[in-house]
């Protein structure tokens, strides 16, 4: 199944379950900025939420708001029991220590999954290898090749396959290209989160049985958007950019703020 196909099935299947239960899950999104970008992403939250039967509130502070400030805002929400979810809006302004607002959070409601002991998965990893499961995609004992070592994506991705047994590898900047083009045309499944327009591309030999799951956003010169894989590859499945990852990562965050509802302490 196409994943807008995919993601609007298991928007259906959670908006029902939300209606059924009568309820309503709320979810706090804290902004520290006017930044084109950032209100982009979080209409797109709030819209997602809306759509689904959430409860969207936005806290939007000015850039210049001390971290103090928006700790006691963090802390406010996460003793407040009518907020199941709880995600801060990156990036934040240069003066805020990223780290510190991250760990703030409380576990129980860091649906973003970015606090080291949260209860959740971060959202894009857990959305991929999700969507890989419910399309039959067998991960045990297949080579999982993931380019990139970030904390929101590249790590946890690791983590989430080799819990579903994949054989993982994690490729990322000091790794050299022709070691890079011999781990790739091995792997059962690759997933590229770079963040460099079409960094594989016709120079790498890829199975034909091979899964690319494609991460990356890039921006072309005509401000529409491309990811880190050439398109086309011919391969069993390659997921495009836009309408593919994205979609998968704006899901799981409603999924994770339904789990929080369902759950919280
Ligand atoms: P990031 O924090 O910038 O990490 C990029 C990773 O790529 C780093 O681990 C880096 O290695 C590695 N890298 C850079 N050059 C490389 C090279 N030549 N060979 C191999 N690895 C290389 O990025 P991110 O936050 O993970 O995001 C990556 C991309 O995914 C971006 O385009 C971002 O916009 C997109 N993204 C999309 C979604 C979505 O929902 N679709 C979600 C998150 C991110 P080092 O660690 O050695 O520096």
């Amino acid at each position: 199944m196409d994943i807008k196909t995919y993601v609007l099935k298991r928007k259906q299947y959670l908006k029902d379950k939300i209606t059924r239960d009568g309820g309503t899950p709320s979810l706090a999104i804290i902004q520290v900025n006017d930044d084109f970008a950032s209100n982009k992403y979080i209409a797109g939250k709030i819209n997602d939420a809306k759509e689904v039967g959430i409860n969207a509130t936005l806290i939007k502070l000015p850039e210049t708001t001390a971290m103090e400030v928006v700790l006691r805002k963090i802390k406010k929400l996460n003793k407040d029991p009518h907020i199941n979810g709880i995600i801060v809006q990156l990036p934040l302004p240069k003066h805020i220590d990223e780290n510190i607002i991250k760990e703030a959070i409380s576990p129980a409601k860091d649906v973003d999954g970015f606090h080291p002991l949260s209860r959740f998965k971060a959202c894009t990893p857990l959305g991929i290898v999700n969507y890989l499961k419910d399309e039959g995609i067998k991960i045990s004992g297949k080579n999982v090749v993931i380019i990139g070592r970030s904390n929101i994506v590249g790590k946890p991705a690791a983590l989430l396959f080799l819990a579903e047994d994949g054989n993982v590898t994690v490729l990322h900047s000091r790794t050299k290209a022709e070691d890079l083009k011999r781990y790739v045309a091995n792997a059962d499944i690759i997933v590229v989160a770079v963040g460099r327009k079409h960094f594989i591309n016709d120079e790498h030999t890829l199975k034909k049985s091979a899964v690319l799951v494609d991460v990356g956003i890039n921006r072309n010169d005509d401000g529409s958007l491309t990811g880190d894989i050439k398109p086309g590859r011919g391969v069993f499945l390659q997921t495009p950019v836009p309408g593919g990852v994205g979609l998968l990562t704006r899901l799981t965050l409603l999924e994770n703020v339904m789990e929080a509802y369902l759950h919280g302490i």
